[in-house]
């Protein structure tokens, strides 16, 4: 493992900010730490450059102790949020700066600077003072500043949140397809879903200070541990229920008003253990009769729609007053028509015994195997 974090805490004063987290990343890794704005991301990667010194637990990097060494020390690459190039310095000079103050000799400065230029699209821009490049490109000079003396490990925290949405969607995929052409292990904080999935290899949920889950960002979003971790990406439906048969290769759950749900897979409930089912929206069709055969179905009636181009969110009323958000996509049907379904519409809800989560209340990681 090139990096490897074992149970860091840190407190500011009353507060503790990072809780017992820990992370392995292997060599070559992107990883991405995901998390809604103060719940302790900066913080752990400030411990990893060594900004900041954690109160308890232990770094290694390529399984050397470095808790306590300084951040010049480590030597990684740092790309922050706000432009961080020194602006009394062309873009040739930041990205040599850090050479220079190693004293490699001139030929290869200049040519790791040509390289470098190259490998963030930034060719013939050299010359260029920061005032006279937009928000991306001074973060492309950013990023081959910290490249330039080869790192053994990359930190980016939310290094495009401060950029226009359009630029930052090319700006996550030159950074993936730098890191990789590179090899460069890699740690990046952001507070965006779609960014983190986008360019993980895996993903660390980070809540209140502590790693809620982490792994593939595919396992994440299908098989959340928690019900903070199921919430935090995508949306899902919660309803609660009681486990009415679980000793089979299908657990079966009680709903409101009886109704029965099924997920496929081994579940170690006792019967009539109380637990959360979980359905995404875009998991759930919607049917105007009952279809013949169905693996979970429910009915229920159009209570509110919105159209979002792309897809038509609906909330649906169900028995007991319940309300469940799906979500479907807007193909056009041959003569170019998207059909919606109608306010107060009874409609038909089917989805599969393979999707859903169901998790203990409590919201402990419930999940054995799937099936
Ligand atoms: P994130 O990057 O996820 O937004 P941070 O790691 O920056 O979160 O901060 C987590 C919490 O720690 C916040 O409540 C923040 O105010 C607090 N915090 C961060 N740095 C300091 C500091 N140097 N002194 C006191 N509190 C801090
Ligand atoms: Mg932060």
């Amino acid at each position: 493992m090139a990096v490897v974090i074992e149970q860091i805490s840190k407190r500011f004063g009353e507060l503790c900010v990072v809780d017992r987290a820990s992370l392995d990343v292997a060599d070559g890794e992107l990883v991405v730490l995901l998390g809604s704005s103060g719940s302790g991301k900066s913080t752990i990667l400030r411990m990893i450059a060594g900004l900041t010194v954690p109160d308890e637990g232990r770094i290694l990097l390529n399984g050397r102790d470095i808790t306590r060494l300084p951040p010049q020390q480590r030597g990684m690459g740092f790309v922050f949020q706000n432009y961080s190039i020194f602006p009394h310095m062309t873009v040739a000079e930041n990205i040599e700066f850090g050479l220079k103050i190693r004293n490699v000799p001139v030929s290869q400065r200049l040519a790791r600077r040509e390289y470098l230029l190259g490998l963030v699209d930034l060719h013939g821009m050299g010359p260029r003072y920061s005032s006279q490049l937009s928000g991306g490109q001074q973060q492309r000079v950013a990023l081959a500043r910290s490249l330039a003396y080869e790192p053994p490990v990359l930190l980016l925290d939310e290094p495009f949140g401060a950029i226009d949405a359009k630029t930052r969607i090319q700006l996550r995929q030159s950074l993936k397809k730098i890191v990789k052409e590179i090899g460069v292990t890699t740690m990046m904080v952001t507070h965006d879903q779609e960014e983190a999935f986008e360019l993980a290899d895996r993903v660390a949920i980070v809540n209140k200070g502590r790693i809620e889950q982490y792994g593939f960002p595919n396992d994440v979003y299908y098989s959340p541990s928690t019900q903070f971790t199921a919430d935090f990406v995508g949306d899902i439906n919660f309803f609660e229920g009681s486990v009415l048969n679980s000793s089979g290769e299908c657990c079966e759950i009680e709903l409101f008003e009886g109704i029965p749900v099924y997920r496929r897979g081994r579940y170690p409930f006792q019967q009539g253990q109380r637990v959360l089912y979980g359905v995404r929206p875009e998991q759930i069709r919607v049917s105007l009769l009952e279809p013949e055969n169905y693996e979970n179905g429910i009915n229920g009636t159009i209570e509110k729609s919105m159209f979002l181009g792309d897809i038509t969110r609906y909330s649906i009323r169900l028995a007991d007053s319940h309300l469940l958000d799906v979500q479907v996509l807007n193909y056009l049907f041959i003569d170019g028509m998207v059909m919606p379904y109608e306010l107060n519409e009874k409609v038909w809800l089917i989805w599969s015994q393979g999707s859903g989560i169901i998790l203990a209340d409590g919201a402990h990681p419930a999940f054995v195997s799937n099936i």
